[in-house]
């Protein structure tokens, strides 16, 4: 038996950060983690494998649609699907090494195994019970599906199967058109499937500004994907390798039925806490199935929880934001969370970034703002990528000017949004950004051109 001040359970963004802060800030640190390598479901099956796929997909997808238009011709690249599953492994363990090694760095235990928490204050790894002043956990979540909607991981797959698929599939059918089930949609379409999104809501990506979701439907619809939108699954059967996607339209009870190769459900994900003995401590949930807390804490003293297994964005910035910011607590200080200024990105291209308020919201809380567009057409690189499409958009309090949030897409809108969200932080003006003289030719002159526009004009509208 080993006793730590601190024992994470789960080596995710939230455990393996708050690992790391607890240990630079002298508490002696184990983290507890079930798979054979760190980093949770971002770095081994859910942000970091996408985004490899979804750059090797962009990559074909300029030389097939783009690279003669620059006058580089040629044949444009035979898929090896085999060896981008290489390059999106290899990608993969990088990174989950250096978590390792940034372990070893900081001289935190990584205590090998599945664990669970038979009494406040102790933590069971296989046969062994450590000892813990405080236990936090973050053991992240899992895909959920829909009734009638047997996962099998090869016709009938999660984000986690689609992954490693054998073969490219020549149908795809993703249920759910939130981000996940778009970026892989994405992928599957740069391959060569053809994608039908089905989802149960009038528009995609749920809660995203409007305007931005409208025009990402165009854009998408634009590269190949077809959207089923209104329309609830009843049911998937398969046979033989072949699936069968049966759905009622929501106007008017109508049915159909969808063939294809492969099914992606996509319809969002769960807090995992399998096993670790939570109902036996008696901790209190949420009616959603996430960990009460308040300011990370449980009502069980001794024990937190952070990231994807408890309320809010089940983002990986997030949870790493939680795991800093409890560490400064279990060291004594003082940690924060700013939940108004986390920012959300879909990585297809072009990139959709948001943060802080939708229109959709601000109307609802009646309050007065004014809005700040401008189009990337008015952006000298944007036009030189073939990605002038999309826009920059900034909600200003019509009487203070502060920023209230921003939406974009467009070229690098997951890098561009947060010039904004460091101006939300510092309480600032549109005109703050308006007046900070941005680089040219680049993408960030889109942002400070719609700050301009939420007072006297954009200069190249
Ligand atoms: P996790 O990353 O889920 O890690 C929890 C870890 O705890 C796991 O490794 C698990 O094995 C371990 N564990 C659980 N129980 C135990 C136990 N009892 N004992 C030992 N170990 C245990 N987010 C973004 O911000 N950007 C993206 O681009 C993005 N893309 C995504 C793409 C996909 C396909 C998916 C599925 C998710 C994506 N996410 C993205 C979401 C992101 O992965 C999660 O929000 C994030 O991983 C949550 O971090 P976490 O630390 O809370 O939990």
């Amino acid at each position: 038996m080993a006793s730590f001040d601190v024992i994470i359970i789960g080596a995710g963004p939230g455990g393996y950060v708050c690992a790391i802060r607890c240990a630079q800030l002298g508490l002696k640190t184990a983290v507890v983690e079930g798979r054979e390598t760190l980093g949770g479901t971002c770095l081994n099956v859910g942000c970091i494998p996408s985004k490899a796929l979804l750059h090797a997909t962009h990559s074909l997808h300029e030389a097939e649609h783009n690279f003669a238009k620059m006058g580089l011709k040629g044949k444009s690249p035979s898929v090896d699907w085999d060896q981008m599953k290489a390059y999106k492994q290899e990608t993969v363990d990088g990174n989950t090494k250096g978590i390792e090694f940034l372990f070893k760095k900081n001289k935190v235990t990584w205590l090998k195994g599945w664990g669970s928490i038979p009494e406040a204050g102790k933590v069971k790894v296989n046969d062994e019970v450590h000892e813990a002043k405080n236990i936090v956990i973050a053991s992240g979540s899992e895909p959920s599906s829909l009734p009638g909607v047997e996962v099998d991981e090869k016709t009938v797959v999660t984000s986690t199967g689609a992954l490693v698929l054998n073969k490219v599939p020549k149908s795809l059918v993703v249920i759910g058109a939130g981000v996940i089930g778009l970026e892989m949609g994405s992928v599957y379409a740069r391959l060569g499937s053809e994608v039908t999104v089905v989802e149960y809501l009038d528009a995609i990506t749920p809660g995203m500004d409007g305007d931005v979701a409208k025009t990402f439907q165009r854009i998408l619809t634009k590269q190949g994907i077809k959207f089923v939108l209104g329309a609830a699954v009843q049911g998937v059967t398969t046979k033989g390798g072949k699936a069968k996607v049966t759905y009622k339209l929501r106007k008017d009870d109508s049915e159909a039925v969808l063939d294809a190769d492969c099914v992606l459900v996509a319809t969002g994900r769960k807090p995992f806490l399998d096993g670790l003995g939570l109902d036996t401590l008696g901790v209190e949930m949420e009616p959603r199935g996430q960990i009460k807390t308040d300011h990370f804490a449980t009502n069980i003293k001794g024990i937190y929880a952070i990231g994807d297994a408890i309320v809010g964005p089940m983002l990986a910035h997030k949870a790493e934001d939680e795991g800093m910011a409890l560490a400064e607590i279990l060291a004594g200080k003082a940690g924060h969370v700013n939940y108004d200024v986390i920012p959300g990105v879909v990585y297809t291209t072009p990139e959709v970034a948001s943060v802080g308020k939708t229109e959709e919201q601000l109307k609802e809380a009646g309050r007065a703002y004014k809005v700040g567009k401008f189009s990337f057409m008015g952006n000298a690189r944007a036009k030189a990528i073939f990605q002038a499409e999309g826009f920059v958009k900034i909600l200003a309090d019509k009487d203070t000017d502060r920023i209230l949030g921003a939406h974009i897409i467009g070229p690098m809108a997951g890098d561009l949004i947060h010039e904004v969200c460091v101006a939300m932080e510092f309480g600032a003006s549109a005109q703050d950004l308006a007046l900070t003289c941005h680089a040219h030719p680049t993408y960030s002159e889109a942002v400070r051109e719609a700050a301009l526009a939420c007072g006297d004009g954009a200069i190249h509208a």
